[in-house]
This record gives structure tokens, sequence and C-alpha cells, in this order.
């Protein structure tokens, strides 16, 4: 976790926001917000106690009683206008971004259009909200489903996509009808309250959209609260496991989406030009700071050297630099800490491309790496790297590189190149993974799918947003009714059967 410091009086504080307003904390512990791109500390963000996180909770929950009953023609319309404000607005928050996350300004346009793409989504509420109805199901008896909202909600988010994994969260949970408190990355902050602000300025009441900031007793503080109903957790494995436990463990509902470690396939009949462009773009597009990032690369039979070939080719082509310059086409990374730890997986191994030669001084930069022959047991294989660190590993057939994917205890996403349509599709029958790609080495899903992990990617049997999105923020209700004339009642004890 960010270490606790005392905030310097020249940077910008960023505070909790609560039933409608910023509030500053009391703590009087806060963490160090950076620009990576020049390594300057630029902001401190206040950590939440356990009554400041109460203090949200209690807003959202009072708030909760009007909002669930604001109709689905208004609460649609209030969704149109924020995803008017988004869209007008989306450089603005991009901008926010690039200053504490470090990704370049194109790439944070793009993860404010994903999110944006699941408000839109949202938009369409009354028709995710219908129900079933079944008429006579029964003689004379009626029987139809509901789907109700759950109460407060809450979500606990990373510092990868600070904008849109948010709004995963966010916007189907309020267009459900419940009221949130959302616990983002303390290392990005910015963006949340952005979107606090954003929110009121839509009409949404106050207290319906709650930010609190801080750390691990912020999270404990939420996962623990008796008036959270259910909670969404997007991070780490290890993280995402103890959210998950300790959240149901307090009868909570809980989706946690963990780590991953992606496998993209290149079959030998694979175009190379394209496999190389797809991996150079997976592996180092945001700087691999993607949970959908290709970090494993698995070339199957020959195509081993003329891929390698064309990808160190395009390696040194890759403008790195500060996210605002429009030049760059790959920021820093997050922290030095974590900078640090990417380029340690460079001491070892078959360092083809060591991306710490020729990397911008200032910040936190690391340049494309490629890694070749590695394999289960090495530390390069098994991590979660989390960096423009692209291994390769060389297998001898298909069923080789389908064995070890399936191996990988993460099933986030994964993708295979090729040109047989027969194999691609055994691929997408055999492989352990919620995310797959045929010729598409990033297959994050549209909207109105919904996106999530097996095996270690993902705690929980709810993936986020979609159809999965709003059966996680509902709970059906199923009503039998009937309305016989009195004069033919009588008592019955037998047990209800229909007639
Ligand atoms: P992280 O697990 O360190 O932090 C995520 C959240 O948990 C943050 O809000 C953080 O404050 C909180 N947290 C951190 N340590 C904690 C602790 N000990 N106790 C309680 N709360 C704690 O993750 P990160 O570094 O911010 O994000 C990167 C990770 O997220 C990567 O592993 C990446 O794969 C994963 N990720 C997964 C998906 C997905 O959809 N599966 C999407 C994006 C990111």
């Amino acid at each position: 976790m960010t270490e606790t410091i005392e905030a310097p009086a020249s940077v910008k504080r960023i505070s909790h926001w609560i039933g409608g307003g910023a509030v500053e904390g009391s703590s009087g512990r806060s963490g160090p917000v950076f620009n990576p791109a020049t390594g300057q500390q630029t902001g401190a963000v206040d950590f939440a106690t356990v009554e400041e996180v109460d203090a949200a909770v209690q807003a959202a929950k009072a708030a909760f009683v009007e909002w669930r009953l604001v109709s689905l023609a208004k609460r649609a319309e209030l969704f149109f206008r924020i995803r008017e404000l988004v869209h007008e607005r989306r450089e603005e928050v991009a901008r926010l971004l690039v200053a504490e996350h470090g990704k370049v300004l194109s790439d944070a346009m793009g993860e404010v259009t994903r999110g944006l793409e699941v408000i839109e989504f949202c938009c369409g509420l009354p028709t995710l909200l219908k129900s079933e109805y079944s008429e006579q199901a029964s003689t004379g008896i009626d029987v139809y489903s509901i789907r109700q909202p759950l109460g407060v909600v809450a979500g606990i988010t990373p510092f990868n996509f600070p904008a849109m994994v948010p709004m995963w969260m966010w916007a189907p949970a309020i267009a459900c009808g419940n009221t949130f408190v959302l616990k983002p990355s303390e290392k990005d902050p910015s963006a949340s309250f952005w979107t606090a602000e954003l929110l009121k300025e839509a009409g949404l009441p106050d207290g319906v959209f709650n930010v609190v900031m801080g750390d691990k007793v912020a999270v404990d503080a939420v996962l623990e609260h008796p008036d959270i109903a259910a909670v969404s957790f997007v991070g780490s494995t290890p993280i995402a496991r103890y959210v998950y436990e300790t959240a149901t463990a307090s009868g909570k509902r809980c989706q946690a989406l963990g780590g991953a470690k992606n496998h993209m396939i290149v079959l030998p009949d694979a175009d190379i030009d394209m496999a190389a462009d797809a991996a150079v773009s997976a592996g180092y597009g945001s700087a691999g700071e993607r949970c959908m990032a290709v970090s494993m690369l698995v070339a199957v039979g020959d195509v081993a050297e003329p891929l390698l070939e064309a990808i160190k080719e395009r390696i040194p082509k890759v403008k790195v630099g500060d996210g605002l310059d429009p030049e760059s086409e790959m920021g820093p990374l997050v922290t030095r800490e974590h900078r640090d730890k990417v380029a340690s997986y460079l001491d070892e191994g078959d360092v083809l491309v060591d991306g710490r030669e020729g990397a911008p001084e200032e910040g936190f930069f690391l340049r494309p790496s490629l890694i070749d022959n590695v394999k289960p047991g090495m530390r390069a294989y098994e991590d979660e790297i989390f960096g423009p660190v692209l291994g390769v590993t060389r297998v001898a057939t298909y069923e080789e590189a389908i064995r070890l994917a399936n191996a990988s205890p993460y099933g986030n996403g994964t993708a295979i190149f090729t040109r047989d349509g027969g194999v691609a599709r055994q691929f997408q029958f055999d492989v352990t993974a919620g995310m797959v790609g045929i010729n598409v080495p990033v297959p994050v899903p549209v909207a109105y799918y919904s996106f999530g992990g097996w095996k270690a990617s993902l705690f929980g049997d709810r993936h986020v947003y979609g159809p999965e999105g709003i059966d996680f923020y509902t709970r059906g209700k199923v009503v039998t009714s009937r309305w016989p004339d009195p004069a033919t009642s009588k008592v019955d004890l037998g047990f209800p059967q229909t007639r």
C-alpha cells in the first residue's frame, strides 16, 4: 500500500465526497499522488477513517429511500443527461487520468469512451429491468417476477482504469435503484472526485453517489459495514480473494475481479505482421498496465523466429514519453516502486530487448521489453508483471499451447492468431478463460455483454456490467396473485397445487 505521509502544503488536496459535497478528511493520514511522467508529487489524498466511511454509508442509506422511488422513466432521463455530460467533458477527465496514471491522452480518451458505453447501456434501464409475467399459471392465479435494488452497494477499484472501472460499477448500480459508495485507488483518485461533481451537475440527488478515499482502513470498513449489501471489487488477485472472503463472511453479495496472465497463442499459419502488430499493441499499450494486456506470447512451431524478428523491429519505433505529448504512444508506469519491480524481471532470462535502456530519466519510465524462453517455474512466467514486459514461450503444437494456457491459475483474457477457423473454434471450446479473442488481442466485451474472467481472475459468480451487472445489483422476487370471488373461499390445509 502507499506510504502514509504528511501532505506538503503546496500540493492539491483530494478529499472525500459525501452526501452531495466535498468533505475534508479528519484522520490526518493521506497518501501521495504523483505525476508519473515527471516523478513529482502533485497531490495528497485524504485517507478515510471508519467513521468517515460510516458517514458515506449513512448518506447513501438515507438517499436510497427516495432514489428507489424515482420512476424508471425519470432515471433513464437522468442517465441520458449523464451520458451527454461525460461525452462533452471526456477530455477533461482524460487529462486527469494522464496526470495521475501516466497513460497517453489517446489511450485515456479510449478508457473514457469504453466507460461511456456502459453508461449508454444503462440508459436502456427500463428495458433492462423488465421482468416476466405468467397469466393463468394456475386457474385464476398469475405469477410474475420483479427485480428490486439491493440498497447501499460499494465499489473498490484499482489504479489502472481510474474512470472506466468505477463506471462499470456505479452506472448499473445506480440505474438499478441502488445508492453507491466508491473507494477508488489512492494512486489516482481525482477522476472519482470529478465524477462525483459531474453526477451532481447532471442532477443526481445528493447521497446517491459517494466517494471515500483511502487505504486498507477504508476498505475494511466497507467490507464489514452492516448497511452495505454488496461489494464489487477490481484489483489484484490476493486482495480480490481477501475482499471476497471478508465481504461474503459478513453476509454481502460480492464480485471480486483479480489479476491476469493473458496468453496469446500464435499458430504457424498466422499472418506474421498482423500477429506482431497485435502483440506489440496489446503487450505495451498503457505500459502493460491492463488486466487484458497480453503478457505471454505462445509461439507454436516455426512461427517463433519470424514473429520475434517482426516484434523486435517494431519495439524501437514505439514512442515513449509524457502522455500529454501527442507524439507519445506509451507513457510511464504509475509509481517508482512499481517501475522498479517491473524492471527487476529483466535481471534474469533471455532478455532480447531491455527497456531500461533508453528510457526517459525523469519520471517512472520503462521502455517495451521482451524476454524469450519464459517457462513455467520462472518468476517472469508465474507473476503478473503488470508492465511493458512481454514474455515469449515456444511450444511445438497447438495441444501444448492450450495445455500451457489452461494450466495458468488465471483465466481473464486470451487470444489466438490463426487463419484456421476450425482450430480457432476448438480453442474457444477448450480454453479456460472468461474472455476470448480470435485474431483480437484485447477482447474486452462490448457493454451489452459482461466482463469477467475465470479461476483466480474472478471470485464470485457474476461478471461485471452488461446483463450480469444488472443481475448483480438487483434481487428477484416472485409474486403469486389471485383475485377470487370471496364467496368461493374455504380452508384448505393441503400444500398448494396447480389446478
Ligand atoms: P490492488 O489490488 O493493489 O488495489 C485495488 C484496490 O484495493 C485499491 O482500491 C486499493 O486501495 C485496495 N487495496 C490494496 N491493498 C489492500 C489491502 N491490503 N487491503 C485492502 N484493500 C487493499 O490493485 P492495483 O495495483 O490498484 O491494480 C492492478 C491490479 O488490478 C492488477 O492485478 C490487475 O490485473 C487488476 N485488474 C483486474 C481487472 C479485471 O477486470 N480482472 C481490471 C483492472 C485491473
